[in-house]
């Protein structure tokens, strides 16, 4: 199948008063379309800002960035971050809808999609509250479905569970994963957890230390009683594949 998005050959380098800090160097990798790719990669490496130029937030310094589209057929990319950044003086109801109100594409279609995405995903009773009386996994559930509300044909996710204690990020990230694939968009993960890029991805890139280049691609295949990212994690396969991952990041500090 053709790839929905590809990379090719992209650098990057900040430039500031200190001088130059190269963060990507020479990145090429294709995403298919309906898949779920995960990157890793140490601390610092450049994911946000590859991330960043995916979206089209920063132009890469040489290098480009080919999304499969044309005029009649945009790909509305969606992404999602760390912070959940719901408006606090706004209702859940009145977040989900915040991108279609900006753009002016507030219908009876958007709203009927809303409405059937909160009842989906267990926010319905709570489309009337406020941020801050529901929890942080119900809060980041909510800017997945202020995201998805918008109907994007790539989601970016910028470590979106990071923020959130152990438990319930465990809980977040296998409902989020589950959204995800039901609606068969094609995602990007970033995330420093190993066992969560495992559980939730088809595919694992993982970046060297900055300037970033791609150090392996690691396919993940798991025999599973039943296909959930909590089920994922006692996957015969996954031990090989977290110390697999553990040792090449691991190589990458040491070295
Ligand atoms: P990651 O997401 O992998 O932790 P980032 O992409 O955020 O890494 O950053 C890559 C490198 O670029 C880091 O060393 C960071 O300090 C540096 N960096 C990020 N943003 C800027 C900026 N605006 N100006 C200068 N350096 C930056
Ligand atoms: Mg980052």
């Amino acid at each position: 199948m053709d790839p929905i998005l590809e990379c090719k050959n992209i650098c990057f380098s900040y430039h500031n008063l200190k001088g130059e800090t190269k963060a990507l160097n020479n990145i090429s990798f294709q995403v298919k379309k309906g898949e779920f790719l995960a990157i890793v990669g140490p601390s610092g490496c450049g994911k946000s800002t590859l991330l960043s130029i995916i979206a089209g937030l920063l132009e890469p310094e040489s290098g480009e960035i080919l999304l499969n589209e044309n005029e009649q057929n945009k790909i509305r990319i969606g992404y999602m971050l760390q912070q959940d950044h719901l408006l606090e003086w706004r209702t859940i109801w009145k977040n989900v809808l915040l991108g279609p109100e900006i753009s002016k594409s507030l219908s009876p279609q958007k709203e009927a999609l809303a409405q059937k995405l909160l009842k989906d995903y267990g926010l319905y009773k709570f489309k009337d509250k406020k941020p801050g009386e529901l929890s942080g996994g119900m809060k980041q559930r909510a800017a997945l479905i202020r995201t998805m509300v918008m109907e994007p044909g790539l989601l970016l996710l910028d470590e979106p569970f990071s923020a959130l204690d152990y438990q319930t990020r465990l809980m977040v990230s296998a409902d989020i994963g589950t959204i995800i694939r039901a609606s068969g968009i094609t995602a990007i993960l970033i995330t420093h957890d190993l066992s969560e890029a495992i559980s939730l991805a088809d595919r694992i890139l993982v970046l060297t230390k900055r300037p970033a280049t791609i150090k392996n691609n690691i396919p993940v295949h798991l025999t599973l009683p039943e296909d959930t990212p909590l089920a994922a994690r006692n996957a015969p396969e996954f031990q090989d594949l977290f110390s697999l991952l553990w040792k090449e990041i691991s190589d990458e500090y040491s070295g």
